[in-house]
């Protein structure tokens, strides 16, 4: 219970704490507050009172060491002249401040302080005054009641008048405008004491105390080369009172001279200028003098005035409706109600908007050029686009753009020539091509499409396809990857070739060289009949031999059995070698289409080599064969490649024809070269080719025999192409020519 107390004791004296930090603290405790009651003996909102008072403010605003408390009263004298006015407003402020006491009166020109000296009250009567007047010579008597101080300042009323007939150096006449009251009649005694220095220059006219209709119609009508010396008109011959610058604007409105007068207050309300005085430079003199008051001195005397709150002020708008030049004017002038040129008035506006309007400028002629350029591009691009379309419209070949998603962006108009399928069937369905493909040219496509784009760019391949009515015809189809700067994948290009008649030229080519090998071939076996006869009959006449041999065993008594089994296996070995010769020729006769098989090259040259070996062209020839013990194989036609053994060999015996027997060799060769390919070498010992020759020897009917046909290099060269090939020919150093041929191995 008692720690529950506590806390809340704690807590209370915590949000006391709080509320005593939020209270903000009085900044001006420290400073002494000073009340200054400021009197008027005219109505308020008097521009000269108003300026006056301004200065006297910020004077004391600024001051550090006290605060005030200001009282304004405008007494307003003049429109109430009356004694029970006086009084109750005398009791008034009596009420008003006797409690708290001020600490400083200012009495505004010399009516206010006539008039505190007069109907103050007691409590009033004790504060310290200071007089404040515009001008020494407006104090009038002297001051029955000592006060604080008295500031004044100057109503430059000569120097206003030197300054106007400097202006207006034709000037005869100055009339000068007072009104009725007290204050007016002034200022007019000073004008007149005043002027006196200039009347023996110019004539002066006083319409002072006139009633306003006929001051204002007087000064309507003034003779020519006058000008009017505005004093102030608070009270006109009627005894009606008025603002005095209100008076001013009504006289400046009628009047037919230029008017010039001595307040700043006055500048605006009709007056071309003057050397003017500044009530707020005098109002912040009176400050600077109240707070010297305020702490403690004692001045007692007049304060008169620096001249610094006089000087040359002009309304630009009555220079301009007198004529006046601003060159005239004193330097240092401050010309007021100036009309600023347009550009002198907006020229920030109008650089803004000028700037706006030029970089507005500069968008639009920036946006109207990209435009220009656009429509230029896009004309560009369509007509490039018109171009390349119209050019693969109607190119030849079947031309097509497939997206990577496999959907065709585009498919030339020749695809319905080569296919029988309209472009649209294509665009439609991009699977069409594979249904269109030859079912045996599957696995080429498929292999295509698989390989690596990027590691063959530029892909050819031949396929056949089917057409609507079932024709064959074969297309070449290249493409390649299209890519965008980036190497952005965007696509594949394609362009299929029509390549049936070609394609039939060849096969029908193929056909015609298979038949002329075949009839090539033909006439070298019919050259080879006698040995081939010779090499059928050798097993013949041993078979025949043998079975009169056998006979003869069989016929012994008992029969010698044994040598019958050896004369029949003898028999067998004959026959089989007959056979194998016969088989050899039928082998080379007959005409059969190429075919693709694994020849082993050794065997093939042993076969040809038992074909030939007792032919009359290589009789007497010593044979060496010197064949690579790695028994190299190709993928090819067995006969094919036979022939052209063949047909070396036999150009190798006849070449060696005129050699003399002992000399006469001939070696066959093949050697792995790399691990991919072979080469079969044919050397002899003959004439050698003739050098005239060496080029043309592979051409076609180029021979040098008389009974020679000059087609045989030709067709070998021909099937060595045909297996990948190439063949080739040279002389021996020692004599005698080498022919080869060099194949890709079937490994
Ligand atoms: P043909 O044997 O009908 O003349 P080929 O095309 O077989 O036709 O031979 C063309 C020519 O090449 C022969 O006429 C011959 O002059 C020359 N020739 C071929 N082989 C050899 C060789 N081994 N040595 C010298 N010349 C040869």
């Amino acid at each position: 219970m008692r720690s529950l107390r506590y806390t809340i004791k704690s807590i209370a004296i915590l949000i006391l704490g709080l509320f005593l930090l939020l209270i903000p603290r009085d900044a001006s405790a420290a400073v002494p507050t000073k009340r200054i009651l400021v009197l008027f003996p005219y109505e308020s909102n008097m521009p000269g009172f108003l300026n006056l008072d301004n200065g006297f403010r910020s004077v004391l605003s600024a001051s550090k060491d006290y605060q005030f408390e200001l009282y304004l009263e405008c007494m307003d004298l003049t429109r109430f002249p009356d004694e029970r006015y006086y009084e109750k407003l005398m009791d008034l402020y009596h009420e008003k401040y006797s409690n708290p006491k001020m600490d400083l009166i200012v009495a505004n020109l010399r009516p206010s302080l006539d008039f505190l000296e007069r109907y103050g009250p007691e409590s009033l009567r004790q504060v310290p005054v200071i007089l404040s007047e515009q001008d020494p010579r407006l104090l009038g008597a002297p001051l029955e009641v000592p006060v604080a101080a008295v500031v004044t300042d100057v109503l430059d009323v000569e120097g206003t008048l030197a300054l106007a007939m400097r202006l207006h150096p034709d000037v005869r006449n100055v009339f000068v405008v007072t009104g009725a009251s007290q204050f007016d009649r002034s200022l007019e005694g000073m004008a007149r004491e005043r002027f006196r220095n200039f009347e023996s220059r110019v004539e002066f006219h006083y319409l002072s105390g006139l009633p306003m209709e006929e001051l204002i119609q007087r000064a309507s009508q003034l003779p020519e080369h006058s000008l009017l010396f505005y004093m102030s008109v608070f009270k006109d011959g009627n005894g009606k009172a008025f603002k005095s610058p209100d008076v001013l604007a009504l006289i400046a409105e009628e009047a037919n001279a230029p008017i010039y007068s001595v307040a700043e207050s006055y500048i605006g309300s009709g007056i071309v200028g003057g050397h003017v005085l500044s009530h707020t430079a005098h109002g912040a003199r009176v400050a600077g003098v109240a707070l010297r008051i305020l702490r403690g001195e004692k001045p007692g005397h007049v304060e008169s005035s620096d001249g610094s709150g006089i000087q040359y002020v002009f309304d630009a708008r009555w220079l301009k409706r007198w004529g006046i030049s601003k060159e005239k004017l004193p330097p240092g002038s401050i010309v007021r109600y100036r009309e600023f040129s347009l550009w002198e008035t907006y020229r920030w506006q109008i650089l803004g908007i000028a700037a706006i309007l030029f970089i507005q400028a500069f968008l639009i002629s920036a946006l109207i050029v990209s435009l220009r350029k656009q429509r230029l591009a896009d004309r560009a691009l369509r007509e490039a686009e018109l171009k390349y379309r119209t050019v693969a419209d109607f190119t030849h070949d079947w031309e097509y753009w497939s997206a990577p998603d496999g959907r065709l962006l585009y498919n030339s108009p020749s695809c319905e020539r080569i296919t029988g399928y309209s472009s649209r069937h294509f665009m439609e369905d991009p699977s069409l091509f594979g249904r269109i493909l030859d079912p045996e040219d599957h696995a080429i496509w498929e292999e295509h499409v698989r390989a690596n784009p990027l590691e063959h760019p530029f892909r050819t391949i031949q396929l056949r396809i089917r057409t609507p009515d079932g024709s064959v015809r074969w297309i070449e189809h290249v493409c390649r990857l299209v890519t965008d700067e980036r190497g952005e994948f965007l696509g594949i290009r394609a362009s299929n070739r029509d390549i049936t008649d070609r394609k039939n030229a060849e096969l029908e080519a193929q056909q015609h060289r298979e038949a002329l090998a075949h009839v090539t071939r033909t006439v070298t076996i019919g050259e080879l009949a006698t040995s081939l006869a010779h090499e059928i009959n050798q097993p013949l006449t041993a078979i025949l031999c043998n079975a009169g041999a056998a006979q003869r065993f069989l016929s012994a008594n008992p029969p010698d059995l044994d040598e019958v089994r050896k004369i029949l296996s003898d028999i067998i070995q004959d026959d089989k070698r007959a056979s194998e010769v016969i088989q050899g020729i039928r082998n080379l006769v007959k005409k059969e289409p190429s075919r693709r098989e694994t020849v082993r090259l050794n065997e093939a040259v042993q076969e040809t080599l038992a074909l030939v070996r007792t032919a009359s062209p290589l009789e007497e020839t010593s044979l060496v064969t010197e064949l690579d013990s790695r028994q190299p194989a190709v993928l090819g036609d067995r006969i094919q490649l036979q022939q052209v053994l063949l047909n070396l060999v036999l150009n190798a015996a006849a070449a060696m024809k005129d050699t003399p027997q002992k000399s006469r060799q001939l070696v066959i060769t093949t050697v792995v070269q790399d691990s991919h390919s072979v080469m079969v070498s044919v050397r002899d010992s003959g004439t050698g080719i003739d050098k005239d020759f060496m080029d043309r020897l592979f051409e076609p009917f180029c021979t040098k025999k008389v009974d020679g046909l000059g087609m045989g290099l030709s067709i070998s060269r021909s099937i060595i192409k045909a297996h990948g090939g190439t063949i080739g020919a040279r002389n021996n150093p020692e004599g005698g020519a080498t022919f080869y041929f060099i194949l890709p191995m079937d490994i």
